[in-house]
């Protein structure tokens, strides 16, 4: 509680405001509030309303819940103040009476709390908050000095380095989460130790971090990526336990590539993204191409969703000729898309992207039905197969989608054949076998397709039970020019005979091709020789015509004899 004469100075001086002022009650007895006031040391701006009170005063005009700060001998502290005037039995003004409470300490709090707020408190390093303030301060400045179409003088450049650490979720889950936090720590500490003063590192989240470094070109920030990927390859040592990690890099510079913090960070982690599929470990820069393959992505994954609601999409079939006799003994489904006004869009790009968003499961419950109803249109000895993604197979529910079509369609299991590739093998997943035994179980024919391009282990071929292999067309291209090919292709045969697996050969594209493949023995080939991928109503006449165009000519027996 305080009190003043009209004259402004204190009456009644308590000891609690004594105290909080650090001052003898006999020394503030009596002395003005506008001094104290006065004796202020530079006040932030908020406490600026010592000027506006000081008037009050001198006015006699009440006021409320005034901040003010005051420099005590015991160090600055904060005041909250309210105050009235009162008037004597005359009727006179006689002073203020008003209440204050010391709001110091909630003061101090607030600070550290704003402090905490732009922290990331495992590293110490500046946070996700404080980097967007600093990107948009960066950038802003950026874009005001760049020249309208010249290169931007470097020194009003700012180029994001958007870090990924690289294996830390393996670390992070074989020795244990505190380690994994420890190991953040050193991360952190290493990228303090090695950043210019010109750079500032943020950890943006999980095991992502940033750096903004300014006024240097594209240049720099490469040599900086660089030395972030070598110094944070250098193996760690967390309670005695050594780990290893990597880190990926994706630079973006202002105002280079965007003006705009968030475009600045979009941009910079399409070039992370780049980076990791490039292999990880590395780093790599922002350019326009991999801004319009996103874009690209994008939009084929909202048209394609409509293509197969609205039917543009389609299955054209190729035959799979038998080597020994030129008769037409399957056909494979191949995915047609044509988008009206647009153009063909390959299947080799759509399925990645279906892929990656999970549409790939619509794409492939359509196919199995479509496929399996227009087989039933076929001579009986005929098999259709599907091709289906690996991330379709590893689905536990997917043995269940194949016989939910067998049953609504009624094509004999046995004239099914599922093509899966050998990245299904790779991910453990169990429902892999399960599906594999249920499906074979049923009849269904499993073909392990595009083999001796991807890890091409025999092994898979004991461990997992499969019908037939596909030898990818690589190998067909080059058997002329690279005999290696034709070893590669025995060797499959020897191993193929012997687990008594059918042999496939895909893109035979002359006689010769075909003449090489029968005389090792491969049971069927498919490829432009016979016939490319056809619309549906056009495989009856094709079935028809073929046997007698497949069969090996003359003039190509005597050429590889
Ligand atoms: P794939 O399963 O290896 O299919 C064979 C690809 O080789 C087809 O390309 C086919 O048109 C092409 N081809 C056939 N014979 C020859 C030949 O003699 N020479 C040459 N150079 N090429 C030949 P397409 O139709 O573009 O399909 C590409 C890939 O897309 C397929 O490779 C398959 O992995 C995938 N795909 C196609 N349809 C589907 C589908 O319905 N579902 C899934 N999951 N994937 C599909
Ligand atoms: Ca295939
Ligand atoms: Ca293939």
């Amino acid at each position: 509680m305080w009190e003043t004469d009209g004259t402004g100075r204190f009456q009644h001086v308590s000891t609690r405001m004594a105290d909080v002022l650090a001052c003898p009650v006999q020394r503030l007895q009596h002395a003005s509030f506008p001094a104290l006031l006065a004796g202020r040391a530079e006040a932030p701006p908020e406490a600026d309303q010592s000027a506006d009170r000081v008037d009050r005063l001198r006015r006699g005009v009440a006021f409320h819940q005034h901040l003010i700060a005051v420099d005590t001998p015991a160090g600055r502290r904060w005041l909250r103040l309210s105050g009235k005037p009162f008037l004597d039995q005359k009727g006179r003004f006689a002073g203020f009476r008003g209440v204050g409470s010391d709001v110091t300490e909630a003061r101090r709090a607030e600070a550290h709390i704003a402090y905490l707020a732009t922290r990331d408190p495992m590293t110490d390093l500046s946070n996700r908050v404080m980097f967007h303030d600093v990107a948009s301060e960066a950038c802003a400045a950026a874009a005001q000095n760049a020249p309208q179409n010249a290169q931007p003088a470097p020194d009003t450049t700012v180029s994001l380095l958007y870090l990924d650490l690289d294996g830390f979720k393996t670390v992070n889950d074989s020795i244990g989460h505190a380690a994994g936090d420890a190991l953040l720590g050193q991360v952190a500490d290493r990228l303090r130790a090695l950043l210019p003063a010109d750079a500032q590192a943020f950890r943006l989240g999980g095991d992502e971090f940033a750096i903004l470094q300014r006024g240097r070109d594209g240049a720099a920030a490469q040599a900086l990526a660089e030395a972030t990927i070598a110094t944070l390859r250098e193996p760690y040592l967390i309670d005695g336990v050594r780990a290893e990690i990597g880190v990926s890099v994706g630079i973006a510079c202002a105002p280079a590539d965007a003006t705009e913090p968030e475009d600045l960070l979009r941009k910079a982690d399409l070039a992370l993204y780049s980076a990791k599929q490039g292999g990880k470990g590395r780093w790599r820069g922002f350019d326009r191409d991999l801004d319009v393959r996103v874009q690209r992505r994008h939009e084929l994954d909202e048209a394609m969703r409509q293509a197969l609601a609205d039917g543009e999409m389609a299955l054209h079939y190729q035959p799979l000729v038998s080597l020994q006799d030129g008769q037409v003994v399957g056909c494979e489904a191949l995915l047609r898309w044509t988008r009206p006004g647009l153009g063909p869009v390959s299947p080799a790009e759509l399925i990645p992207i279906a892929e990656g968003t999970g549409f790939i499961l619509a794409i492939g419950r359509w196919a199995l039905r479509r496929a399996c109803a227009e087989a039933l249109t076929w001579p009986v000895r005929l098999r259709v197969a599907v091709n289906i993604s690996s991330v379709h197979f590893r689905r536990p529910d997917f043995f269940a989608d194949v016989a939910a079509v067998l049953g609504e369609t009624g094509l004999a299991a046995d004239r099914l054949e599922i093509e899966i590739t050998e990245s299904i093998f790779l991910a453990n997943t169990p429902h892999v076998l399960d599906n594999l035994r249920s499906l074979r179980a049923l009849g269904v024919r499993i073909a392990l397709d595009d083999f001796g391009t991807g890890y091409s282990s025999l092994s898979y071929l004991t461990q997992f039970p499969v019908d037939k292999i596909k030898i990818d067309r690589a190998f067909v291209r080059d058997l002329s020019s690279r005999p290696e090919c034709l070893t590669v292709i025995e060797a499959i045969m020897v191993i193929a005979r012997d687990l008594r697996i059918d042999v496939t050969v895909e893109g035979v594209e002359t006689e010769q091709q075909a003449e090489l493949l029968r005389l090792r023995r491969c049971n069927s080939a498919q490829g432009f020789l016979y016939s490319p991928a056809r619309p549906p109503e056009e495989i009856p006449g094709l079935i028809e015509s073929l046997p007698r165009r497949a069969l090996p000519t003359e003039r190509a027996v005597r050429a590889v004899a």
